[in-house]
C-alpha cells in the first residue's frame, strides 16, 4: 500500500482557494505545494507535484502569478507556454522591408513572455487577486 495518495483536481482546487484565505501571497510553487499538502493531510498524506499545484492555482483564477525568469542562451521558437502549456502568440513587428520579424513570444493565459532568447522561468509568485 503506498504511503502517499495523489489527490483528484476538485480536492487540490479547493485547498488551494483555503490556502490563500489566510494569506494573500506565497513566494514560491514548492511553498504552495507544501501549504496544499498540509491543507489536505488528515488521516491519510497526500502528495501533489508542484507543476500540477501550478496549472490547477492558474486556472483557479484566484491568482495572479508573477513569473521570475533567467535568460537562457539558445534561441529557439516557442509554440507551447512552458509555465501553463497554452499555445503562445508571436509577438510580431514590421520591417522596412515590408515583411514581418518575430521579437518574442507571449502567453495569452498567464502572462508568460519571453524574447527570441527563451526566458526560463525559474521562481513564481502566487498574489491572491
Ligand atoms: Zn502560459
Amino acid at each position: 500500500m503506498p504511503e502517499y495518495r495523489i489527490p483528484p483536481d476538485d480536492d487540490v482546487r479547493a485547498a488551494i482557494a483555503r490556502v490563500f484565505q489566510t494569506r494573500h501571497q506565497v513566494t514560491s510553487q514548492r511553498a504552495l505545494k507544501a501549504l496544499v499538502e498540509k491543507d489536505l493531510a488528515g488521516r491519510e498524506k497526500f502528495r501533489v507535484g508542484e507543476g500540477r499545484v501550478r496549472l490547477l492555482a492558474i486556472d483557479s483564477g484566484l491568482i495572479a502569478l508573477e513569473i521570475h525568469t533567467r535568460e537562457a542562451e539558445e534561441k529557439r521558437a516557442l509554440t507551447k507556454c512552458p509555465v501553463c502549456g497554452a499555445r503562445v502568440k508571436r509577438l510580431r513587428n514590421m520591417t522596412v522591408f515590408g515583411g514581418t520579424v518575430t521579437l518574442g513570444f507571449r502567453c495569452p493565459k498567464c502572462g508568460y513572455w519571453s524574447g527570441l532568447r527563451r526566458r526560463v522561468p525559474i521562481l513564481y509568485v502566487f498574489t491572491m487577486k
